[in-house]
């Protein structure tokens, strides 16, 4: 994390807790007890007033997540966030994202040979049971509203992404089930020598396939570095700058959008190359830990990611090997959220009241809204 950031996260949480104080005063004055009236007395609104004070209402943990593995939150404004979790025109709560990262598929049930691929039978295992569960795909683009401003997504949401350079495995596997569903795959693309290698048609080259099958509409294609560079610590800063922000026109030129999203080449990220993504305008990074899904301001982390400090550039991905598994896990999680959300729905609304002013919407206009 940046010593700028960290020093206005410190000053928002002192603003916090000197606020806080403040109420407190404010109402043991002009509320407390006179002295010696019995406690059947006491004024009914002194129970509230004392757990409203306090930090806001508890948020959910999850049993399936693995042991070291932790929900952490983004958003420092609680009543900002509370807003945006209970708006019946934005996501429900219990809105869950499973991200699956792809490699190569080999045909039919042969045997995959690396960890990294899988067979042509699991894919259609996947999307078998993720068209079972309900799960609606989004881009990269949706998942980052979603993420920053509770934006509305199907309530059982899957961003595939295909890492590398695959427009074979792109145009033979996701095309058809993308077209039937109507869904999208992210491409994580190297740039490379993209321009000097062969496409599939004569005379075609890798760039023109892959334009062709990005003009399909079924595709979203970000960043996975310039030249595929696996970060580490000590590389000079003109190498981290060249492989993260060398692939940003480039993209531009060839798809006519900029990438938002950094997939880390190798899984390799860095405190450095988080603060160059960042200054380069990416706002979203992904790494190769299988962490659980990511709900709105709740992401699940272990302690390598927890260290950089900036969840949304180190946010984990499934991996499509044990995807069957993990989307029936994602599911669960997003009803337990859901069920916890509801149950917690009046503590957090009594929060919101005394902290925020207003009132949040009231929970049956939420859930109408999810029907
Ligand atoms: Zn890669």
């Amino acid at each position: 994390m940046s010593i700028k950031l960290k020093t206005f996260l410190t000053l928002i949480l002192v603003f916090v807790i000197t606020a806080c104080a403040g109420q407190a005063r404010v109402s043991s004055t002009s509320q407390s007890p006179t002295p010696g009236t019995s406690s059947t007395e006491t004024p009914t609104s002194e129970p509230t007033l004392a757990a409203t004070n306090g930090p806001p209402p508890a948020s959910f943990d999850s049993e399936i997540l693995r042991g070291g593995i932790d929900p952490v939150a983004y958003i420092d404004d609680s009543c900002q966030y509370l807003q945006k979790r209970w708006d019946p025109a934005l996501s429900a709560p219990g809105t869950v994202v499973a991200t699956v990262m792809y490699h190569s598929i080999v045909p039919g049930s042969s045997e995959p040979t690396t960890p990294e691929q899988i067979n042509a039978d699991t894919f259609y295992a996947i999307v078998e049971l993720a068209e079972q569960l309900g799960f609606e795909t989004i881009t990269t683009e949706e998942y980052l509203a979603f993420l920053d401003d509770n934006s509305k997504i199907p309530a059982r949401s899957m961003l595939p992404i295909l890492d590398d350079r695959r427009p074979g495995t792109a145009a033979e596997y996701f095309l058809p089930v993308n077209e039937r569903n109507g869904w999208t795959t992210t491409l994580a693309w190297i740039i490379g020598d993209s321009d000097q290698r062969d496409g599939e048609l004569a005379g075609e080259t890798l760039w023109e396939w892959i334009e062709r099958i990005y003009a399909t509409g079924y595709f979203d294609v970000q960043s996975h570095g310039l030249n595929h560079i696996y970060l580490n610590e000590s590389m000079t800063e003109e190498v981290v700058r060249e492989e993260i922000e060398g692939s940003i026109q480039i993209l531009i030129d060839h798809f006519g959008q900029r990438p938002v999203a950094y997939i880390w080449p190798g899984g390799n990220y860095t405190d450095f190359g988080v603060e160059i993504a960042r200054e380069a305008g990416y706002e979203l990074g992904f790494t190769v830990h299988s962490r659980g899904p990511v709900m709105f301001n709740w992401i699940p982390q272990g302690e390598q990611e927890r260290e950089i400090g900036d969840p949304l550039m180190t946010l984990p991905r499934f991996w499509d090997s044990a995807a069957v598994l993990n989307l029936e896990q994602t599911a669960e999680i997003g009803d337990a959220a859901r069920q916890f959300a509801e149950a917690n729905y009046e503590a957090e609304a009594d929060w919101f009241a005394a902290n925020c002013g207003g009132a949040l919407a009231p929970l049956d206009a939420v859930l109408r809204s999810t029907e």
